[in-house]
């Protein structure tokens, strides 16, 4: 343990998901892995009970490690985070079978690999038969753009047969120091934070949820709120349904007694008291738009008064998501705009999010995964408010990019549309003077605004009132030439200074 900052901070065991095309050996290597390494099953029968299970694998040095793995299908979990922003896996293992090589499913897979940014591990899988032909499929992998060690590349491929067992310590290796390289690091002191690996409804037992501890500790006694639901947690339950006090990174848990089916792959916060829970929903209450929707709250203390102002109104399919979005919108605020969330729900978009928002000028309503009533689409017609519904949440954030851009108001800057030495003051009277000058770039222009500078200084502004070359009357000065030009100014313009001719453009 290291100690930084005041907060203990240690190594935290990494989360695996197995990732590639169907029949390449998911299934069959997650089940090696468990019935080879897991620790605390009756031997050769392990009951599993949740959809993750831990392992301890001795490291070359001698050290038990332990390693978490994803037992979900692996590519749905995968975009199911992906949707959320959520950071499940820590690491993948790309599965490409030796014989079939790379398929539709890989190339998805590795797509949503490279979206979540995940370090990942190719393991070539059914060596052992007779058809298999690794070399091909590394140079597939190649095709696709993921150059493997041994081919050119950086990614770390292990050759294994997931049926008989072969190469998969390897494999167990690899994954920690994969993990090692990406100093996984969490604090055991602070309350629990994790997501959702699964969620249950059983008509005896009520709602049940498989939780994956990311980071902090769980206890017996703690509340963990999802959302707005939350539960208090008198048993927790470990990956083969033994009742355990706590649980830290990276174990998956079972909790009892939630009132909604949470959203796989919602994020859970583990509250230590009632009043750290009652702070803690405040942030979600949201029937109200004069209500604090959440924790990314974006109007709060807002420095910013001259910013672009958008009201949204948020509704989703579960509060898992809504989170999701909360944050998505929050991240495109900036200096010029902020997305005001007044309003956020779960459920179809209906005519009462459409008037809560309406009160607000041009509000959007934004939803994800949900339907819109008619009705709710024929007011906001009515009212000019646009309302959006998204699968995806990249799209929306895609969406919401655009919409900002042609809400932006273009910015008023100023150009120079010349510079002029002044060479001589003829009179002075007031704050009319004449000068003489003489153009050193692009050109001067009568009636338009002007900067001095004095030494590389701006000391003042005025305005050409009156300009001519060759002591004719013009309407502009071109570069190189001579002027006089009687210029209106408080300041006292001397011999030397600059002048600069500037435009208001709107960009
Ligand atoms: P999944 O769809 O990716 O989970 O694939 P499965 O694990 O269900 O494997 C599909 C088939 O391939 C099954 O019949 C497995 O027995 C077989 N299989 C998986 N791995 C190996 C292996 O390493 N060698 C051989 N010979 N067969 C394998």
């Amino acid at each position: 343990m290291t100690k930084k900052e005041g907060h203990n901070i240690t190594e935290r065991p990494p989360v695996i998901a197995i990732m590639g095309h169907i029949d390449h050996g998911k299934s069959t290597l997650l089940d090696y892995i468990r019935k080879t390494n897991v620790v605390g099953g009756e031997a050769g029968g392990i009951t599993q009970h949740l959809s993750a299970y831990e392992v301890v694998h001795p490291t070359a040095l001698g050290q038990e490690k332990k390693i978490t793995f994803l037992d979900t299908p692996g590519h749905e979990a995968f975009s199911r985070m992906r949707e959320r922003g959520a950071n499940i896996a820590d690491i993948a293992v790309l599965i490409v079978s030796a014989e079939e090589g790379v398929k539709a499913q890989t190339i998805e897979a590795y797509k949503s690999i490279t979206e979540t940014k995940t370090p990942f591990i190719v393991a070539i899988n059914k060596v052992d038969k007779p058809n298999a032909n690794p070399e091909r499929v590394k140079q597939e992998l190649a095709d696709i753009g993921i150059y493997v060690e041994s081919y050119g590349g950086s990614v770390p491929v292990v050759p294994i047969s997931a049926k008989i067992g072969g190469g998969v310590p390897e494999l167990l290796d690899m994954m920690l120091l994969v993990a090692e390289l990406e100093e996984l690091q969490g604090e055991p002191d602070i309350p629990a934070t994790g997501y959702v690996l699964e969620a249950n409804l059983d008509p005896k037992i009520g709602v049940t949820c498989t939780l994956i501890v990311k980071n902090g500790t769980l206890e017996t006694g703690d509340f963990v709120a999802i959302g707005k639901d939350y539960a208090k947690v008198k048993k927790i339950e470990n990956f083969l349904g033994q009742t355990v006090s706590g649980a830290t990174f990276s174990s998956p848990v079972r909790i009892y007694g939630w009132a909604q089916i949470p959203a796989v792959g919602a994020k859970f916060q583990t509250l230590k008291s009632k009043k750290d829970l009652a702070d803690y929903l405040d942030l979600y209450k949201e029937e109200s738009p004069t209500n604090n929707p959440g924790p990314d709250n974006n109007s709060q203390n807002d420095k910013h008064s001259d910013r672009l102002e958008i009201p949204v109104a948020i509704k989703t399919d579960v509060y898992g998501s809504l989170e999701a979005v909360m944050k998505e919108v929050a991240k495109l605020n900036s200096d010029k705009v902020i997305l005001k969330i007044i309003h956020t729900g779960v459920g179809a978009i209906t005519e009462n999010d459409v008037k809560t928002a309406s009160s607000s000028g041009r509000s959007i309503i934004l939803g994800f995964h949900v339907k819109t009533d008619r009705g709710a689409t024929d007011l906001a017609a009515k009212y000019g408010i646009k309302i959006v519904t998204f699968d995806i949440i990249y799209k929306l954030s895609e969406w919401l990019v655009e919409e900002i851009k042609t809400r932006t108001p273009k910015e008023r800057v100023e150009e120079m549309m010349g510079r002029a030495k002044i060479l001589k003051i003829f009179n002075r009277a007031k704050d009319k003077q004449i000068i003489g000058g003489q153009v050193i770039k692009g050109k001067i222009v009568k009636g338009k605004e002007m900067v001095i500078y004095r030494h590389d200084r701006e000391v003042g502004r005025g305005k050409i009132t009156d300009l001519q070359e060759k002591k004719i009357k013009t309407s502009q000065v071109e570069e190189g030439a001579q002027f006089g030009a009687e210029i209106d100014s408080k300041i006292i313009i001397s011999a030397g200074d600059l002048i600069e001719v500037v435009e208001s453009v709107f960009k």
